[in-house]
């Protein structure tokens, strides 16, 4: 079997490595691949003569359409993981105008950045096992990289060999499962899904099938993956529980190199860890079983259209604070940001309550001569494909996140929500973003098998600040925009001090990253990585039991 080794891509090789030797191992399916904007530069890691006229063309056409950077290997939807800052190597487009010649015109070269030196397309169990034995014997890192999402570069490494599991497609429907094991549970109607099947493939199955499958919002996002492993929040999660909550059954290969199973009757600490304990850390997931609904209607609210300027901005977010709890109470989820605000209501009440809960909202938008839309929809999907879909469907550029979960105590009282939005508007001032995110399980009955933070169960809203970056910034520029966000986020902390936040959309300086991830549950995830990845094979920013900054792996974050 020829290996597939690209001229270009030589930057980060391991010396005295047999690669034909695992090539031979996993069928021909590794192979090396380069950034995506290659064919730009004329000069790619010293090699002259990559510059390609069609092929560039492709690529500045592609540059944010996160559904086709999914089937690429090398590429990563926050732009900023493709490069390594520190060392100033990169090989991006503007991406706020990929015709911009000025970021690929000689004598600009072409770097491999963060990329993985080497991806491994993740067919069978296997392939994981060959891996982890490759890795252990000849000291080669290991990623495991899906659709690339990851917002703290979890999913990228330079020079290493990345598990790359997009090509895991199954997508099972499965009317009366029984989770293996677990005979005497009653049957239940799940999906089978391999970590490639995207939001929008799950949408249009859980359609195809009659059936409602929650969810979060850009299409290109995996469904399973980093998603389910890290908590998982969408529109629905108010009642229907996050991602993690509806993950029944997980098969996975661990660094050990045992294939399990792991649902609520065997490997449970395995399971625990899998709902919530972060992605590429415990293994390789092949397969995850989430439980459907039935695919009912939802009462959907829109409101567009609103001015950015701070006033407005805090009349709006004032009605917000003032009636999460009550709305979280009577169904409601969604989302929000300065400017408009997408709401939906799955359970079966009728129009006009549906109404009369949104008057505080409706009262607000006609003072404003706006109108609040309320429309009812066949499911949820099909509202997800007409309305949520068009709003998040690009990626592929550089950004940067902070975020807090903030707890229904926070809302009690008419002074804790003044302090509340006075917070809000300071950790969100002079930032491209806001997301206000009605997004957590506040009215959904959880099990006690996951180890996210319990700061998710009771709060009412996840708040998210997020700034773009240059596609040129340095890692000092880089360190200086994550900082900002972090002191903002200050605002929020200080008011919330028993909170956390969200593993998957956190500072990438997250203070107490531990604690704010997991909170309790964090002692316990510590022994269950050591118990199936003892030689720590497997290791990322801020995951359960990191290497720590000074690792050699993180030598690229600014
Ligand atoms: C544009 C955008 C929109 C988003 N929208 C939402 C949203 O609506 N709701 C929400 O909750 N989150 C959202 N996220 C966050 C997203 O859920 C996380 O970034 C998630 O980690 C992405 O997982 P992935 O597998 O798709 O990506 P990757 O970057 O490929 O992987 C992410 C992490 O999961 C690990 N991983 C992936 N696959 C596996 C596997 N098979 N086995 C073991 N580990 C694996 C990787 O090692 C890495 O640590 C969004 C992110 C972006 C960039």
């Amino acid at each position: 079997m020829a290996l597939m080794l690209d001229a270009n891509v030589t930057s980060n090789l391991v010396p005295s490595v047999n690669w034909d030797t695992l090539n031979s191992s996993v069928s021909g399916r590794l192979f090396q691949y380069a950034p995506f904007a290659r064919a730009c530069f004329e000069d790619a890691e010293g090699v002259v003569g990559t510059y390609d006229v069609n092929a560039c063309a492709f690529a500045q056409a592609h540059y944010s359409d996160g559904q086709y950077r999914d089937t690429i290997p090398s590429s990563y939807q926050g732009l900023q993981w493709e490069t390594c800052p520190s060392k100033g190597e990169s090989c991006l487009l503007d991406w706020t105008n990929p015709l911009n010649e000025a970021a690929f015109d000689a004598p600009k070269t072409c770097h491999q950045g963060s990329i993985p030196t080497y991806f491994l397309d993740v067919q069978t169990a296997t392939d994981v096992q060959n891996a982890f034995k490759f890795s252990v014997e000849t000291g080669v890192n290991l990623v495991v990289k899906n659709t690339g999402h990851e917002f703290q570069g979890r999913s990228a490494r330079p020079g290493s060999l990345a598990l790359w599991t997009k090509n895991l497609q199954k997508i099972e429907y499965e009317p009366a499962w029984i989770p293996t094991g677990c005979e005497d549970t009653a049957p239940r109607t799940v999906v089978r899904l391999g970590p490639g099947i995207t939001f929008s493939d799950l949408y249009a199955f859980g359609e195809a099938n009659n059936i409602t499958l929650p969810g979060g919002s850009t299409p290109s996002v995996s469904a399973t993956g980093g998603y389910v492993l890290g908590g998982g929040h969408g529109s629905l999660s108010n009642t229907a529980g996050l991602g993690t909550d509806r993950a029944l059954e997980f098969t996975i290969v661990v660094p050990t190199g045992d294939v399990l199973t792991a649902n609520a009757c065997q490997n449970t600490d395995l399971y625990f860890a899998l709902r919530g304990g972060g992605g590429g850390t415990f293994g390789v997931v092949m397969e995850t079983v989430t439980l459907a609904l039935p695919r009912t209607p939802i009462h959907v609210i829109t409101l567009d259209g609103l001015s950015s300027d701070t006033d407005t901005t805090k009349a709006f977010w004032k009605v917000l604070v003032d009636n999460s709890l009550e709305w979280a109470n009577a169904g409601w989820g969604g989302v929000a940001g300065a400017t408009s605000l997408q709401y939906v209501n799955p359970l079966p009440i009728t129009e006009e309550e549906a109404r009369t809960s949104m008057q505080p909202l409706t009262e607000f938008a006609a003072q404003l001569n706006l109108t609040v839309g309320q429309e009812q929809y066949d499911s949820f999907a099909l509202f997800y494909q007409q309305v949520l879909e068009p709003l998040y469907a690009i990626s592929g550029f550089p950004l940067s996140t902070v975020s807090r979960l903030l707890p229904a105590k926070n809302f009690e009282t008419s002074t804790s929500r003044e302090e509340l939005l006075e917070a809000l508007l300071n950790a969100s001032a002079n930032h491209s973003l806001t997301y206000v995110f009605a997004t957590t399980p506040y009215a959904y009955k959880a099990d006690n098998l996951t180890s996210l933070t319990p700061a998710w169960r009771d709060s009412l809203l996840l708040i998210e600040v997020l700034d773009t970056l240059e596609y040129n910034a340095t890692a000092s520029e880089q360190k200086t925009v994550i900082e900002g966000l972090s002191k903002s986020m200050d605002y929020l902390r200080n008011i919330t001090p028993d909170s956390g936040t969200y593993f998957s959309e956190s500072d990438l300086y997250e203070p107490e990253f531990e604690n704010s991830f997991w909170g309790a549950n964090y002692e316990r995830l510590a022994e269950i990585k050591v118990k199936y990845d003892p030689l720590h094979i497997l290791d990322c920013w801020h995951c359960v039991g990191w290497k720590g900054r000074s690792d050699e792996a993180y030598s690229c974050y600014p």
